[in-house]
């Protein structure tokens, strides 16, 4: 068992806030040009609007190559409760609280390695403004591009890791890959 595999036990990953894993080789991503296509009509309405998103993050296939630089993705997930389902308000609470989720991830990861790659869900909102496209980021580092605008079909991706990707009535679910070398 390696640093990463010690660090990343269910205990700890709970203890982060993370609802749900599974690892899986990076050769089973699920990419397609369909989810690219999804951001591109703007559907969760991001397509443009950070570096974290299409069309800044490069093509599907740019994309792909970056994620097979990596061996394994622990595919992880994070599950908010809603008032009901058109909780517009708690859907964008959990979006949030999944993000503070994929920070302590990456805070921790970050002590033992510098080779990792996070991936989070939707636009990067760390900024009120974001620098997008005029300036380079402001914080690159802590940038964590999303899993969809990478082309990746994520209900099949966390199929294949055997989460779920759909928790039930007045539940809101959010998925991210850490993916890395063992
Ligand atoms: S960190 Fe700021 S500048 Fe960088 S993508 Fe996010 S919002 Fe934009």
């Amino acid at each position: 068992m390696n640093e990463m595999e010690m660090l990343l036990t269910p205990e700890r990953l709970k203890e982060l806030g993370v609802w749900q894993f599974g690892v899986i080789s990076t050769d089973q991503i699920p990419f397609s040009e369909e989810a690219r296509t999804m951001c591109e009509n703007n559907v969760c309405q991001s397509y443009g609007k950070s570096w974290a998103c299409p069309p800044a993050v490069g093509t599907v296939a740019e994309c792909r190559e970056a994620c097979l630089a990596y061996q394994k993705i622990l595919v992880f997930s994070g599950c908010y409760q809603l008032e009901d389902s058109f909780d517009y308000e708690g859907m964008v609470a959990g979006a949030g609280e999944f993000k503070h989720v994929c920070e302590r991830l990456y805070s921790e990861i970050k002590e033992i390695t510098e080779h990792f790659l996070l991936l989070s869900n939707g636009k990067c909102s760390r900024c009120s403004v974001c620098t997008f496209p005029e300036n380079p980021c402001r914080y690159p580092e802590l940038l964590y591009p999303a899993l969809e605008g990478y082309g990746v079909m994520v209900s099949q991706l966390a199929a294949r890791a055997k989460i779920n990707y759909i928790n039930g009535a007045n539940t809101v679910t959010y998925v991210g890959g850490i993916l890395w070398n063992p």
